[in-house]
């Protein structure tokens, strides 16, 4: 007979849970940064696979999650030494915050004004996120928190698709209802609009992916850069591509690529060139910011370059955003701005939902309810999080932890580059000094040894005191550093990774002779 239902046990349970939190924070951060392959196959023949049939209890359970599952987790969020993917960490405001959000469990869907401070508190954590990020709230008005930069992206193609058809229609003069309604197949058809095409550099995955969910297809995506695999649009090939007469087109701007942390655009100049373009042939400007974005904050010369590289994103329709990664709150938080409201809730709109009309009803649009702005209607209270660590740290927190961040990536792209048995990609003929200006918080290497090449990431990550992400640049096999957790140390942890990389030459040459 599960206990579970005696209050003082639930007590129990929540000091416990505080108990483990404090801990995780306290605790000097693991040293190994993943646990064995033993470890882990173990724990997983002691998962359950039945569901049993009168409940183990609150404190079997505990212990078998204290025992057989948090000793098997990875720690892509505790250590500082987890340089995979993107993955950030989690502040301890934010941590703390999302366990209250947990403990009260509220709905933000719908506005409840005199119910509950929620929506006002991701009103203003979003106004607070505006700000970090020099984005002026008013003017951003169709703004919510989503699970990542995945559905962010999906938000943008979605608002994107419904407002070029639109103007493709009124430019022909074609009177019509709008996609939402009609969808876009049919819409399509009585406008005479032939296809829909995404333009972009370097996209992210997530981008088909995105695509692919709202009917464009994956293969609507097209490659503009002046070469394949370029960062830079190709301006003519860009305008060329708008002037396709009876196409609808949305333009992507890869604002950070995942693999090098490169930046599509590099200038305010730039960004405004492809505005103009985008104004003079009816598209819609959507920018990938995923983690790129947070270099808006960065001051001072040094940082000069990456600064630039997302300057004016104000002039974009939308943009994508993740709290997840440089932000450092917990999974899943990402963020969606637009500055057209209208078009958002058009998309988004419950359409006839009696039981979910509010209050607030009368004031729409100024102050729509989330669930008619988003794709979900019931969602976790992502905000908290995001409030909390903003206030902790500040614009100067956020600015000094990525400072922190950037001038390790800088500190081991330069190592690299200097290294007899690594090289710093993408290859180029540029000085050193210009190359390093370049970097944001990715440093991609390989080695110059072929064969260790091939075995690289694999070393890296057997030494367990690191863990990399493996990648392919120019067809070849290719090793990535992604610095994004708030504990980094920038001497300390130059000093490991300097460390790992040697060991791993010495013990490759070892081997071979
Ligand atoms: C990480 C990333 C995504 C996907 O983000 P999720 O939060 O994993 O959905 C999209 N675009 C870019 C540029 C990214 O770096």
């Amino acid at each position: 007979m599960g206990d579970y239902e005696s209050s003082t046990d639930a007590d129990d349970t929540l000091s416990r849970a505080r108990g483990a939190l404090a801990d995780a924070f306290r605790q000097d951060v693991a040293e190994t940064v993943l646990p064995s392959p033993e470890l882990i196959r173990h724990k997983r023949d002691k998962l359950h696979q039945t569901l049993p049939d009168g409940g183990l209890g609150i404190s079997q359970v505990t212990n078998h999650l204290d025992e057989d599952i948090v000793p098997a987790l990875n720690t892509s969020s505790r250590s500082r030494n987890y340089y995979g993917f993107v993955t950030g960490g989690t502040t301890p405001a934010a941590a703390l915050a999302d366990n209250y959000v947990t403990l009260h469990d509220q709905n933000v869907q719908v506005r409840l004004p005199d119910e509950t401070i929620a929506t006002d508190v991701e009103d203003a954590a979003l106004s607070l996120l505006c700000q970090l990020l020099g984005l002026d709230p008013c003017v951003w008005s169709h703004r919510t928190f989503t699970t990542g930069a995945t559905a962010s992206n999906v938000l943008g193609l979605a608002c994107a698709r419904e407002w070029t058809i639109a103007r493709l229609a009124s430019m022909l003069g074609v009177p019509v209802g709008s996609v939402a309604d009609l969808g876009f197949v049919n819409l399509m058809r009585h406008v005479g609009v032939e296809d829909i095409q995404v333009l972009t550099t370097v996209p992210h995955s997530s981008l088909g992916k995105a695509a692919s969910i709202v009917g464009l297809g994956r293969l609507s995506v097209k490659d503009v850069g002046i070469r394949h695999g370029s960062h830079k649009f190709d301006m003519d090939k860009l305008e060329r591509a708008l002037q396709a007469p009876r196409v609808a087109s949305i333009v992507v701007i890869s604002c950070g690529e995942v693999n090098t942390g490169f930046y599509a655009t590099e200038s305010f100049d730039e960004m405004k060139r492809i505005r103009d373009l985008c104004a003079r042939y009816d598209a819609w400007i959507h920018v990938d910011g995923a983690f790129g974005l947070l270099a808006r904050i960065l001051r001072g010369d040094s940082f000069r370059r990456v600064r630039e590289s997302c300057a004016g994103i104000e002039l974009a329709d939308s943009i994508t955003g993740d709290g997840h990664k440089l932000l450092n709150v917990p999974y899943d938080c990402g963020f969606f701005l637009s500055r057209n409201i209208a078009v958002g809730l058009q998309v988004f709109q419950n359409a006839n939902a009696a039981y979910l009309q509010t209050a607030s009803q009368g004031i729409l649009p100024m102050t729509p309810s989330p669930l008619d702005i988003g794709i979900e209607n019931s969602r976790r209270f992502r905000a908290l999080p995001v409030y909390s660590t903003l206030l902790t740290y500040g614009r100067t927190g956020y600015e000094a932890m990525l400072k922190r961040q950037v001038s390790l990536a800088r500190r081991i792209a330069s190592l690299v580059c200097d290294h007899p048995e690594y090289e710093l990609l993408p290859e180029s003929s540029e000085a050193k000094e210009t190359r390093l200006e370049r970097i944001f918080i990715i440093v991609l290497f390989r080695a110059k040894d072929e064969t260790l090449n091939t075995q690289l990431v694999r070393r890296i990550n057997a030494t367990r005191r690191m863990y990399v992400s493996g990648t392919s640049w120019a067809s070849s096999p290719a090793c990535r550093i992604a610095i994004s957790n708030w504990r980094v140390d920038e001497k300390q942890d130059f000093i490991k990774v300097r460390e790992v990389l040697d060991q791993v030459v010495r013990i490759y040459v070892q081997s071979e002779t």
